[in-house]
């Protein structure tokens, strides 16, 4: 395999390149490409169910992600996840679309610490105020009471009007 005419430049990095010795009658160094799935900085792009790319129309290349992950150290095991967690195409649409999501990411990310930032410097209610406010409420409320008391002297009969009044009689 080698890197697809219609990979991105910035899809190279996506895929390695591993030896694969002195290839008989070549009488030389062979190298392999291939796709890393697990590669770093590796997402998923658009594709259509079928796993073309919405961009080129190029099979997609899967993705493992559980493979970043290193394996585990005792030899012979390997608990890693090989599922394959999504396809990534390597053509310009493809790594237009990570530039992409990368930048709406960052703004987005600007946009909630600017307006964090702007959150403290809301204005705040004086105490002063709010203290002058629920003393002049007392006051209403203690003149009220007070007028109720005006309706008669009888504890009794006082008491039976608050009730209604508080009925709304
Ligand atoms: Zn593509």
């Amino acid at each position: 395999m080698a890197i697809p005419d219609y990979a991105d430049e910035r899809s190279y990095k996506f895929f390695s390149r591993s030896l694969v010795g002195t290839k008989h009658g070549e009488g030389g160094t062979g190298y392999c490409v291939s796709w890393n799935t697990s590669a770093e900085g590796l997402e998923p792009t658009a594709v259509y169910p079928n796993c073309t790319c919405i961009y080129c129309g190029n099979r997609a290349n899967p993705i493992q992600a559980g493979l970043r992950r290193p394996r585990s150290t005792y030899i012979g095991e390997d608990d890693r996840d090989y599922n394959v967690t999504g396809y990534a195409c390597c053509c310009k649409g493809a790594m237009d679309e990570g530039e992409h999501k990368l930048k709406v990411a960052e703004l987005k990310e600007r946009h909630a610490q600017e307006l964090e930032a702007l959150e403290k410097q809301r204005p705040t209610p004086d105490p002063e105020v709010f203290k002058a406010f629920a003393e002049d409420m007392a006051r209403q409320m203690a003149r009220k009471a007070l007028d109720r008391f005006k309706w008669g002297k009888d504890p009794v009969k006082v008491a039976r009007r608050l009730a209604e009044q508080a009925r709304g009689d």
